[in-house]
């Protein structure tokens, strides 16, 4: 990664706790601290991050929860969290049902991507505690818990009426995830900047419409290895050079690789990185005039495990117009570094330290 290589010889690398202790290590919270929002303060749920990037704005008597297409075995193995991963279009027929048999005015079935959908309910439903799916996977299925517990058992419980019929390899509705609506100010209001994004993953655009960040469309912006990342580089670039002060480009492309535990995509993910979005980048960003930029992953995933972590990561900020210490932006280079909580980033990225 020759590119990274040279900004990290010229900038500061050090290691940011992006997952506070307490909190799970989803792409929620982790792109929350990037974003300069302290998850500890500001992270209800991974629900209502996702209703906001379907456009749904909850009232305060509302909880949302993420309602994952599954399918669960006749012996209640967690056969698959994603319900054998139906396309959108399936899917919306199947939610649409779901909220003619079992929904109501008060408990509304909202249709969103693929097995990805979201289930708003009044604020009581949201006393229960609710294991992910994806944690369950090949394991028997634990039920929720709490005051509110059979409430969304009653549910997950009618919904095996209704979703076989349509002949997907889902068989059940799954409630988790469940959260209020965030009170995070806008993006301009916490630190004085108009900013865009562009990302193909439903909570990172969720934290842009909570945030009032602009969120812009991507043409091939897949979340997957095929990404379009020129496209991704491009729309940062002309993004800035149309009056933003901030731009975040998110790919997904290296998470998938680990959850996949393909190490040879993984490589690649980051070699595309280096050469399709840096390489022009920097290119691009001196030619608009001085810059800074803060590079840094959400959480890791690391290929052995196949799953996120809480670790800290490595992050690497750079500013064109002042030389930092310099050093090596990776795991080990950073070993050692002092490990700063993710949510200050921002704050350096916009005004820096002297
Ligand atoms: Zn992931």
């Amino acid at each position: 990664m020759p590119y990274l290589s040279a900004l990290a010889a010229r900038g500061e690398v050090g290691r940011a706790a992006v997952i506070p202790p307490g909190l799970p290590p989803g792409s929620d919270v982790g792109n929350m601290s990037i974003i300069g929002y302290d998850p500890a303060a500001y992270h209800t749920g991974r629900a209502p991050i996702e209703a906001a990037a379907l456009g749904l704005k909850l009232r305060p008597n509302q909880v949302a929860y993420r309602c994952n297409l599954v399918t669960i075995g006749r012996d209640g193995t967690m056969l698959d969290f994603a319900g054998g991963h139906p396309s959108s279009e399936a899917a919306a027929e199947v939610i649409v049902a779901l909220q003619a048999e079992l929904g109501s005015d008060e408990v509304v079935f909202h249709p969103g991507v693929q097995y990805r959908h979201i289930l708003v309910a009044p604020a009581d439903w949201a006393d229960a505690d609710c294991v992910p799916p994806h944690d369950l996977s090949d394991k028997p299925a634990v039920w929720p818990t709490g005051a509110a517990a059979s409430k969304l058992q009653r549910l997950m419980d009618a919904s095996r009426e209704i979703v076989p019929q349509f002949g997907l390899a889902a068989n059940q509705v799954w409630l988790w995830g469940q959260g209020f609506q965030p009170d995070m100010p806008a993006f301009r209001d916490a630190y004085g900047v108009e900013a865009g994004l562009c990302t193909a993953v439903d909570l990172v655009r969720g934290l842009g419409v909570l945030t009032d960040i602009n969120v812009v469309e991507v043409e091939g912006a897949t979340g997957w290895f095929d990404t379009n990342y020129e496209g991704k580089r491009d729309a940062a670039l002309q993004t800035l050079a149309d009056g933003a002060d901030l731009f975040l480009i998110h790919v997904e492309a290296t998470d998938e690789a680990g959850h996949a535990g393909n190490l040879d995509e993984k490589i690649t993910a980051l070699e595309r990185w280096d050469d399709r979005i840096l390489r022009g980048l920097v290119l691009g960003l001196d030619a608009l005039g001085p810059w800074r930029l803060l590079l840094l992953p959400d959480h890791p995933t690391p290929i052995r495990l196949k799953t996120h972590t809480t670790d800290s990561v490595p992050y690497l900020l750079v500013d064109s117009q002042v030389d930092g210490p310099g050093g090596f932006y990776s795991e080990s280079g950073t070993a050692d570094a002092v490990v700063v909580p993710g949510h200050s980033l921002m704050g350096r990225l916009i005004v820096p330290t002297p």
